[in-house]
Parts: C-alpha cells; structure tokens; sequence
C-alpha cells in the first residue's frame, strides 16, 4: 500500500509518500517565509493553494511514480490555522475522490510521534514536542496519547519568531537565535515559568524585548533565550518521564534542530539511564511524510472516513485521537 500525506497546518506545505513498511519515498517540503514579519493565515493558506501541486508533482517524481500508484490520501486535519487546514484538506479531498481511494484525517501532533517512533526505532517514548505554534509533552498511556504538560501561551517557536521579528532577524528567527547564542554567554535573569507541569514563553518575550531596549545586547538575550526556555521544557519532560516510568525520549518539532537543546535533553537523559531519539531533520520539521505513515497505520488498525468525517478540527487535541493502532 501506497499513501500520500499532505500536510498544511501553518507554514509548510509538504507532501510525503510512504508505503507500508514505513519506507520514505518521497517528501517534498516548502515552507513560506524569508521575509521578517511571520506568518500570515490567509497569506499561508496562499502559499499552500500555490505550493500544494507543485510539491505534489516533485513528489510523484522523486518517488517515481504516478497517481495511479497511490491507494491513500492522508492529510492533516488539526490542529492549526484555519485557513491553511481548509488547503490541505481540498486538496485531499479532491485527489481521493479523483483517483477513486480512500482519504485519512491525521492529527498532526500524533504524526510527529509515529514518524520518530518509526525512524528511530524507539517504541514507547516520551516525546518532547517542540515548533513553531505548539510545545507539548506527549506519552501514551492508558489507550491514548496523552498530553502531560504543555505551553500556556505561545508555542516556543512562535516565541522565537517574534523576538527574532522585533529584532530585525528574518523568519524563521530560531536557527540564527541559536547562531547569535553561540556568541553569548551571560546569563541574563529571565522570568523561568513552569506552572505545575505547563510552560509558558510570553513573559520571557516581553522581559527580553524589554532588555534589548534597555542596551543588553543580542548575543546575550539569545544565550539567556535558550538557557532559560530549554531548561524549562526539559524539566516537564524530566517529570513527565519520571511519572509514566519511560526509558526513551523523542525529539519532534522544528526546534528540537537547535543543538543546545539536543545536548541538554541528553543529558538529562543519560543522567536518568535513558536515551534520547532525533528523526533526520526532514522528518523532524512538518512534512507531509509523517502524516502518510501516521494515515498507513490508522487505516491498516481499520480506520476509515467518509468524506463527511474530514472536516478540519483547527483545535484537535492529541488525547482526543483515538489510538486504534497500538495495545
Ligand atoms: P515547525 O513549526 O515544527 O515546522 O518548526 C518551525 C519552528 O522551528 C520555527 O519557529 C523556527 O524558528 C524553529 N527552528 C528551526 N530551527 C531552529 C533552531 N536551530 N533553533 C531553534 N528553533 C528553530
Ligand atoms: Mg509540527
């Protein structure tokens, strides 16, 4: 079995194909962006009506097949931008009713799982979820994959992103904030804020651009930047492992590219006897390769929709997905 996974949350569009052992075929990706000023919805979901074909036809190509070899159309359904979600998901609808075959809702939060369990080799992790609009800790227990702690405001990407905005760096700003940081190397006080098992970045944003107006200088704001927000997640991931007693923790999420917080996370690991997993990095941003897997594994455990079932959920929860596929 052969299926094509679109995906269009927020910025990227990409289409991946995967059979069903679980082998990439293709994943073409292209994400908006370059200028300083973030993401635009209406702006994005443009970009994927634009892209969406495009990224199809390199991946036909680079998979070296036609539309005639496809037997499952995934896409992801939720959460995010309303408008890019609605993209993705016309698309979808469209190549399954043309090619005759049937279409798969993915939750895209789930899909980074299912990517790096499969890429990695790891089986029950807990992942440390980390991108642009969305922080979340994720582990699978009791029949689902459950949420144990998570941002109360703004993804950590997204915080990234503004900071670099107000500083005049382009989007995205967190590979140059870890380039900056290299540079840095005091620790400036920046309000650490995890509530219970939850975090939140906005406080730290507005005490940064506070600090960059008052002459601290940028080198250090990214140091302090990156010290102070990864220590946070990394100790909700430190608790959450400890509670559901699990020897593995997956990285997910465009930020986890950033080699500070790779090395802080292993070492937290090695500290507790654990290990630490990273998916190549095409499978770590968002790609359309992660939902056709994840689309693979749901219809192979006996999900199916009807077209009526592939509404966008713009706020699907990961503990919402009903986890057919696992014991
Ligand atoms: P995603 O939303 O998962 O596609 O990831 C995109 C986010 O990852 C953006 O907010 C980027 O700024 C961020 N990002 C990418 N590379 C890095 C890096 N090396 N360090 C920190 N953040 C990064
Ligand atoms: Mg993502």
């Amino acid at each position: 079995m052969i299926c094509l996974g679109i995906e269009g949350t927020a910025h990227t569009a990409g289409i991946g194909i995967v059979d069903d052992e679980g082998k990439v075929l293709a994943n073409a990706i292209k994400m908006m962006g370059g200028e300083a000023g973030g993401i635009h919805p209406r702006e994005a979901a443009n970009h994927h009506v634009v892209e969406i074909p495009i990224q199809i036809e390199k991946a036909l190509e680079e998979a070296k097949m036609s539309y005639a070899d496809i037997d499952l159309i995934a896409f992801s359904q939720g959460p995010g931008l309303g408008p890019c979600l609605r993209t993705a998901a016309t698309a979808a609808r469209s190549l399954s009713l043309a090619l005759n075959v049937p279409i798969i809702g993915v939750n895209h939060c789930v899909a980074h799982l299912e990517i790096g369990r499969k890429v990695t080799g790891c089986d029950d992790p807990t992942l440390l979820y980390a991108s642009g609009g969305n922080t979340q800790v994720i582990a699978y227990a009791g029949g689902r994959y459950r949420v144990f702690g998570e941002t109360l405001d703004i993804g950590i990407g997204n915080m990234l992103d503004k900071f670099g905005r107000e500083s005049g760096l382009k989007f995205p700003s967190g590979p140059k904030i870890e380039q900056l940081a290299s540079n840095g190397g005091k620790l400036i006080d920046l309000p650490y804020s995890v509530k219970g098992m939850d975090v939140a970045f906005s406080g730290i944003l507005t005490a940064a651009l506070q600090l960059r107006k008052k002459g601290e200088s940028l080198e250090d704001l990214c140091f302090s930047i990156q010290e102070t927000c990864f220590s946070m997640l990394v100790e909700v991931t430190e608790r959450a492992m400890a509670h559901v007693e699990k020897e593995e923790v997956l990285l997910g999420g465009g930020v986890v590219q950033n080699k500070r917080l790779q090395e802080m996370v292993r070492i937290m690991a090695q500290e507790r006897g654990a290990n630490m997993y990273v998916p190549p990095g095409k499978l770590c941003i968002d790609n359309g390769a992660m939902i056709a897997w994840t689309g693979i594994i749901m219809y192979r455990s006996g999900v199916t929709m009807n077209i009526d079932d592939t509404s966008i959920r713009q706020r699907f929860r990961t503990d919402d997905v009903d986890v057919t596929w696992r014991e």
